[in-house]
């Protein structure tokens, strides 16, 4: 599903930016939105917002209707925090 998120973006489609987040946290944007389009004809769960969640204790997930998908600290190196 990533690389399909990705590849979106390759057609000029785009996430929502830091303006657009900062007025509403649970923005989806046209890329999310067609990704839960094609997740809706998988069956699979829906990703509720882009923007992922810090936990208190700094773990990052990005929340989808049937519970959080947490990021393994990696791949952000514990330095992004979106509250
Ligand atoms: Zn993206």
């Amino acid at each position: 599903m990533n690389g399909l998120h990705e590849l979106l973006h390759t057609v000029g489609m785009v996430d929502p930016g830091y303006k657009t987040l900062k007025n509403d946290p649970k923005a989806t944007g046209e890329v999310v939105d067609v990704m839960n389009l094609v997740r809706r004809q998988l069956g699979l769960a829906q990703r509720m917002q882009y923007a992922p969640v810090s936990t208190p204790s700094g773990r990052m997930y990005v929340p989808f209707e049937n519970g959080p998908s947490y990021i393994p600290p990696k791949s952000y190196g514990g330095s992004i925090v979106v509250r």
